[in-house]
């Protein structure tokens, strides 16, 4: 069984197109990254996406390295809310 389990709502969120999406931490017991196999993954089973179970996952490298740098195009950002 490897299920999804919400960890907790990060305290930024992402900018991508002037739209904002709410940053979620999750766990699972099998790796969930969307990117798996491109390069290692965290293998901590720690999980990054929004707060919705349903859209991708991505481990912490490759949701700050591919995810959030856009392979160095800069096109998403992490921002404050507060
Ligand atoms: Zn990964």
């Amino acid at each position: 069984m490897n299920r999804l389990k919400f960890v907790k709502q990060m305290p930024f969120t992402s900018l991508h197109d002037n739209i904002k999406l709410e940053v979620g931490l999750w766990r699972a017991d099998q790796n969930q990254c969307e990117l798996a196999g491109k390069t290692n993954c965290d293998d901590s089973g720690l999980y990054y996406g929004t707060l919705d179970q349903r859209e991708p996952k991505f481990c912490a490298r490759h949701f700050y390295q591919e995810v959030i740098s856009c392979e160095g195009t800069g096109v998403y950002k992490l921002v404050d809310e507060k």
